[in-house]
């Protein structure tokens, strides 16, 4: 007699911050290890890692318990596009002329970011390639605004919606992100595009605005030092 043996993998509750910055951008501070230990504390799972204009990660890594997932955020025509969970190494050239395409060449998730912040946003293009909307970012100046035009937007083209703290030092990490059920941390970013995620945060407190743009300032003083 054979046995059909199933095998019943468990849904668990995924908080993934879709948005996060490391001292490899320009403007962020903070290494995995500090993140992680905030991400934490925060609750969150997973956090996808994306600098600026630069994939940091070249694969999944864990510290701490966290899963970081290698991302980019990009310049375009379209406004900023975050690349979500890369897979295979990203074509930068290509990226330069034709970023959604690029991204998804590389296995990876486009996802238009804050489309609605005053200084940084632009408008979501039907044309548009894109997988989904960032439509809460806890960094826009404007936290309501950007979050109320964003979810019509993305209603307006059937997209699915994410959401990212768009940290850029360890102790905001974790101030929007999206809940997910799955059995698997590999493939949750993958559900949350096909809709099954749900979106939380909350706007970042002006003390942590205010301690960000103060570290700024400190590291650029230090800079002119060192060059005068
Ligand atoms: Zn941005
Ligand atoms: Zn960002």
């Amino acid at each position: 007699m054979r046995w059909n043996i199933l095998l019943i993998r468990s849904v668990i509750e995924i908080k993934i911050d879709f948005h996060v910055h490391t001292q490899w951008s320009h403007d962020a501070f903070g290494d995995f290890s500090e993140i992680s230990r905030w991400a934490r504390f925060k609750g969150i799972d997973v956090v996808v890692v994306t600098d600026h204009e630069k994939v940091t990660l070249s694969k999944p890594e864990v510290f701490n318990s966290i899963k970081f997932i290698p991302g980019i955020e990009v310049k375009t025509i379209y406004g900023h596009v975050l690349g979500v969970d890369i897979r295979d190494a990203l074509d930068m050239e290509f990226l330069r002329v034709n970023p959604i395409d690029a991204i998804h060449e590389s296995g990876g998730i486009s996802v238009l970011a804050h489309p609605f912040d005053i200084n940084r946003g632009k408008k979501p293009q039907r044309s548009m390639k894109i997988d989904a909307i960032e439509v809460i970012n806890a960094s826009v100046l404007l936290f309501n605004f950007n979050f109320k035009h964003s979810r019509a937007y993305a209603k307006m083209l059937g997209l699915p919606e994410t959401a990212g703290s768009d940290s850029h030092m360890p102790p905001t990490v974790g101030d929007a992100f999206v809940e997910v059920e799955d059995t698997d941390f590999d493939e949750a970013m993958r559900s949350v595009v096909k809709g099954r995620g749900r979106i939380f945060g909350r706007p970042t407190s002006m003390k942590n605005k205010i301690k960000l743009n103060l570290i700024r300032l400190a590291k650029r003083n230090q800079f002119s030092t060192i060059i005068k």
